[in-house]
C-alpha cells in the first residue's frame, strides 16, 4: 500500500505489481470448453462458415433481444458493413468521445464523420447538438453507448425521424445492457457489438451487427461474403468479413462466463467506489442498475482544477506501479488525424471530459486486494497533487496507445 509519496514507484519505491495489470485482461472462460469446441471444429474439418458461428449468432441475438445477429471478423468491419448496408452517404453525425474506429469505419467508405458534442452528464451524444450540425448532406446518426451507458436513443430516434435520417448504434461497450426496459441491440436500424480481446465477451477478434430488420440482415450477410448469397447468386460488390469457427469457439466460451464476469466486475466497481469515496476532485463514473450494466469499465474522472494533478500524471504514476490505466477516450476522435486537420471543430464538453477520464483495471483477473492497492496509489497521487506535479513536471505526451 502507498501511504506517502516516497512509496510511489515513480519516485523510487517498489512497484505495486510485479507484472502489468491491464484494463482489459481477456475473459477466457473455461479453457477445457474452448478446447472441446476447437477439437470439434478440427475433427469435423470445418473451420469457417460453420455451426459454431451460427450458435454464437443465435446466442448474441437472444441476449440483444433481436431476430438477427450477423457475426464478423471485427467490430470495425461490423460497423463498416452496417454503414454500407444502410445506404449511408455524405455526412454522418457521431460523438467524438468514442474509439476512433467509429469514425474510421465511415471514412473507409468515403463518408464524412461529423462530430457533435456530448451531454456532459452522460458522456454520450447530445441530441440537441446533433440538430446544430445537420446539413443537406447528412444521411445518418451514429449513437455510442459510452462505457456501456445507453445513450439517449429515444431522443435520437425522434431527431432521426423528423429529418429522415438513418440511425445506427456503436454498442461495442453495451453487450447485455438495456435502456428503458428495451435491450441494447434493438435500437435504430441496427447496433454493432465488438468482441475484441479486451471487451467483456471476446472472440480473440470479432464483432457483430444486431438487428430486427430482415432485409438489412440479409444484406449484411451478403456483404460479409463477397456479395454472394448462400445459394451462390452474385448480388454485387462485397468483402470477406466472416468470423472464423475458432473465434466463435472463444466467443461461446467467453459468453458462458459472461454472467460470472459481470458479477465479479460489479463487485469490483463497488469496491472502487467505496475505496475512492471522499477523494476530492475525483469521481467514479456510476451506472444505473435499471439499465442492466455489464460493469465492463471502471472509469474515474480527475478534475485538475480541484486536485492540482492532471490525469496524465496520475496515469504515469499508475503505470510506474505496473497498473495499466488507459485513457478511454482521449484524445477524442476530432483531435486525431485526419479529422483534426481536415475538419477542426471545437467540442467543449468532449474536450473537457477527454482531459479527465481514466479507465482502471477490472475484470476476472482483478481481485479486491488488487483494487485496494490501486486505490491507495490513486488516493496518494490525488491527495498530494500539487506536490507531485511540482516534483514530476508535465507528462511527456504519449502516442495514443491502441489496446
Ligand atoms: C472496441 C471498439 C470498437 C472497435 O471494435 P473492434 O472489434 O476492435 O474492431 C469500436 N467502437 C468502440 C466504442 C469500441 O470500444
Amino acid at each position: 500500500m502507498k501511504n506517502t509519496v516516497a512509496d510511489l514507484a515513480v519516485l523510487g519505491g517498489t512497484p505495486t505489481f510485479p507484472q502489468v495489470l491491464q484494463v482489459g485482461t481477456p475473459s477466457v472462460g473455461e479453457r477445457s470448453r474452448l478446447f472441446e469446441r476447437l477439437n470439434t471444429a478440427l475433427d469435423n474439418r470445418w473451420l469457417t462458415n460453420g455451426a459454431l458461428v451460427r450458435e454464437f449468432e443465435e446466442r448474441i441475438a437472444e441476449l440483444a433481444g433481436v431476430r438477427h445477429c450477423v457475426a464478423t471478423c471485427s467490430g470495425t468491419m461490423a460497423l463498416q458493413l452496417l454503414y454500407q448496408a444502410t445506404g449511408l452517404t455524405g455526412e454522418i453525425i457521431m460523438p467524438a468521445m468514442t474509439y476512433v474506429a467509429t469514425a474510421h469505419a465511415a471514412s473507409m467508405l468515403g463518408l464524412t464523420p461529423v462530430f457533435a458534442d456530448i451531454d456532459p452528464e452522460t458522456g454520450c451524444l447530445d441530441p440537441q447538438q446533433v440538430e446544430t450540425v445537420l446539413t443537406p448532406r447528412t444521411s445518418g446518426i451514429v449513437g455510442v453507448h459510452l462505457w456501456g451507458r445507453p445513450c439517449a436513443a429515444d431522443e435520437l430516434e425522434k431527431v432521426a425521424k423528423e429529418h429522415g435520417l438513418t440511425l445506427v448504434f456503436d454498442a461495442a461497450h453495451a453487450l447485455g445492457c438495456s435502456h428503458q426496459g428495451r435491450r441494447i441491440g434493438g435500437f435504430g436500424s441496427a447496433e454493432m457489438f465488438s468482441f475484441h480481446a479486451t471487451k467483456v465477451v471476446n472472440c480473440f477478434e470479432g464483432g457483430a451487427v444486431a438487428t430486427d430488420d430482415d432485409a438489412l440482415a440479409g444484406e449484411l450477410r451478403v456483404l460479409r461474403t463477397f456479395g454472394i448469397t448462400t445459394d451462390g447468386r452474385s448480388l454485387g460488390v462485397g468483402t470477406n468479413a466472416k468470423m472464423t469457427e475458432a473465434s466463435a469457439a472463444m466467443g461461446l466460451t467467453s459468453l458462458d462466463a459472461f454472467t460470472e464476469t459481470m458479477r465479479h466486475n460489479r463487485a469490483n466497481h463497488a469496491r472502487y467506489c467505496s475505496a475512492l469515496r471522499g477523494c476530492s476532485g475525483l469521481t467514479v463514473v456510476d451506472f444505473d442498475e435499471a439499465q442492466d450494466p455489464n460493469w465492463q469499465y471502471v472509469i474515474v474522472k480527475i478534475d485538475e482544477a480541484v486536485t492540482g494533478i492532471h490525469r496524465d500524471l496520475v496515469m504515469r504514476i499508475l503505470r510506474a506501479e505496473n497498473t495499466g490505466a488507459q485513457r478511454y477516450f482521449s484524445p477524442a476522435c476530432h483531435q486525431l488525424e485526419p479529422y483534426r486537420s481536415q475538419r477542426p471543430v471545437p467540442l467543449p464538453h468532449t474536450e473537457r471530459l477527454a482531459e479527465q477520464v481514466l479507465a482502471l483495471p477490472t475484470g476476472p483477473a482483478v481481485s479486491a486486494v488488487d483494487i485496494d492497492r490501486i486505490c491507495s496509489i490513486v488516493r496518494c497521487a490525488v491527495s498530494h497533487g500539487p506536490e507531485l506535479a511540482d516534483r514530476l513536471g508535465p507528462s511527456p505526451t504519449r502516442p495514443f496507445a491502441i489496446s
